[in-house]
């Protein structure tokens, strides 16, 4: 093997091609990528996961030859592969003799304290650079709350606006207002189509096959036709197809759901930004000077509604994660112990709302916010599932999870494990919610509208028994407002609590 005088390390969630790192060559430098058994291997992923990822890393390698520079890919099968990184860094450190290793910060705090583990241990000089891809550092979260009792996401997301001076008007928000939420909340009610992104379309035929002759297991179906983006030419194209034909309607649809669309008017965009394919700025940008140019086409509930997914959510859960981890993995409030029923891993439940949010994860990788929310998460959280279990799932099944976004939505914000430092109340639901919003529960097994008896919706029991088991815990948080004395002053509630018993003890057979 060649020598070189540095090593520089690119993590498979690091591709980034308009970082400050490529912007010389240097024949002395050599970048190493690597396909490992231990990210394969520390949670069972979606196959479509494992492919998006190994598919757009070797796009990336090839990307950087092609901009002249060197670099060393390790593939899974490749006979030389420790399975490590630093198994595999200390091999090329020896055959290249290089003196000097560079990576930049990684998102993860496992990989964060591997490689600061790594470098103490080597004993050579070495760099870590920014990743030049999140909107603010990894402290500015924890900072901006110093010696606040609450973290709360509007906040962060005001003094975000301001720092990039996005949709303002001088140092006001533009409209008057910082927040279009309310707009943002009808049900399904589309008449037209929803137009598909022309993407391109790889034959997928031995993934499956070498996958398992590599000897990783993976969940969900990989069908003959991949079409998740993995450049970022086709990331862009992506991005430009959801402003133009998506964006419009994105805030008004924005937490519908519904069993004719998979991705409704949802950017898909998740997968690009993490693996940081595009720029979240550019994506935020592209939003806004849609919406400059034509007002008429864009509301600005939906504009405002998109750029706060990015500029508010996605950056202030990142904040959140490096704010607690690494205790933030262990929480548990209100002591859950359940497993998560078989059918998390089939799709094969009575009930529809369930069937069609897991069923479509298990084939797509993919599942919409609100799905993720108010279907798969409440349930967990109403039938009191291991946050340890809720959040191997969807670590595994949605093909834009990784961990420092992953954590904070499902063990904050969706199961309140962390005691309300995400948000300030648990999002939690009965069937009334789910059928005002969705399709779902026409043609259902069960019957929202019933509580107890032969084919009550499980939504319904499970809500108030939720809030009965955990009165401690909830009574005086100011936001849950009417629950408690509703409770109280209902007649059948020893009948509601009883059907709810009887569902928790058989939650495989629902
Ligand atoms: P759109 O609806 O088009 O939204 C645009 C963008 O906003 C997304 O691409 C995403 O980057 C950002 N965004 C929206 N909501 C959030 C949020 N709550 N947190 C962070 N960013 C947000 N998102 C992930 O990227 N990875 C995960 O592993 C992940 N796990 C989740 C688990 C649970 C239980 C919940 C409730 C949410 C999770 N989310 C996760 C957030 C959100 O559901 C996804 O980002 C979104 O569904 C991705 O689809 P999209 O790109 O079509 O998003
Ligand atoms: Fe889901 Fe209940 Fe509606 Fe069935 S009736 S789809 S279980 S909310």
């Amino acid at each position: 093997m060649k020598t070189y005088h540095t090593i520089r390390l690119i993590l498979g969630d690091q591709l980034n091609e308009q970082h400050s790192w490529y912007k010389q060559i240097d024949s002395g430098t050599l970048y190493v990528m690597m396909e490992l058994r231990s990210e394969t291997d520390y949670v069972k992923h979606h196959i479509q996961k494992v492919v998006a990822f190994f598919s757009a890393m070797r796009a990336f390698a090839a990307r950087l030859k092609e901009m002249g520079h060197d670099v060393y890919y390790v593939p899974l099968d490749e006979p030389g592969n420790a399975g490590s990184f630093t198994a595999n860094l200390n091999l090329l450190f020896t055959a290249t003799s290089a003196k000097r290793f560079e990576y930049q910060l990684p998102d993860e705090y496992r990989l964060d304290k591997e490689l600061r583990q790594f470098c103490s241990e080597a004993g050579f000089p070495y760099s870590v650079y920014d990743s030049e891809h999140f909107l603010s550092h990894r402290d500015d979260l924890r900072r901006f709350f110093e010696g606040k009792k609450q973290y709360l996401m509007e906040s962060f997301y005001r003094k975000m606006r301001l720092d990039y001076k996005i949709l303002l008007d001088g140092d006001q928000p533009h409209g008057g207002k910082w927040n279009y939420d309310a707009e943002n909340r009808e049900s399904w009610s589309h008449t037209g189509g929803i137009p598909e992104p022309s993407l391109p379309r790889r034959e997928t035929e031995g993934w499956q096959a070498w996958l398992e002759s590599c000897g990783v297991s993976t969940i969900g179906e990989l069908a003959p036709i991949f079409d998740w983006p993995i450049t970022r030419t086709e990331g862009l194209q992506l991005l430009s197809f959801f402003i133009e034909h998506q964006l419009p309607w994105f805030g008004k649809f924005q937490d519908a759901m519904t069993v004719q669309h998979r991705f409704l008017f949802h950017s898909r965009l998740s997968f690009l930004m993490n693996v940081k394919l595009i720029h979240p700025l550019e994506v935020i940008q592209a939003a806004e000077s849609a919406y400059r140019k034509e007002p008429g086409r864009y509301p600005l509930a939906a504009v405002e509604g998109f750029i706060r997914q990015i500029l508010g959510w996605r950056e202030y859960m990142r904040g959140m994660y490096w704010a607690f981890i690494p205790g933030y993995s262990h929480m548990n409030y209100f002591g859950h112990e359940r497993p998560l029923p078989n059918w998390f891993w089939t799709g094969e439940t009575r009930m529809r709302c369930m069937q069609a949010a897991i069923g479509q994860s298990l084939e797509t990788a993919y599942a919409h916010h609100i799905q993720r929310l108010m279907i798969t998460g409440n349930f967990a959280l109403l039938a009191g599932i291991h946050p340890d279990a809720v959040d191997e799932w969807y670590l595994g099944i949605y093909v834009d999870a990784v961990e420092w976004v992953q954590l904070p939505n499902t063990r904050g914000m969706s199961q309140f494990a962390d005691g309300g430092l995400v948000g300030t109340k648990p999002y939690v639901s009965s069937a009334a919610y789910i059928n005002k919003m969705s399709d779902y529960c026409k043609g259902c097994a069960y019957q929202p509208k019933l509580k107890t008896g032969d084919g009550a919706c499980p939504f319904n029991s499970l809500y108030w028994h939720f809030y009965h088991r955990n009165r401690e815990k909830l009574a005086t948080n100011p936001r849950i407002g009417m629950v408690y004395p509703t409770l109280d002053k209902m007649a059948n509630r020893e009948a509601l609590l009883e059907q709810a018993e009887k569902y928790l003890q058989q939650l495989d057979h629902l």
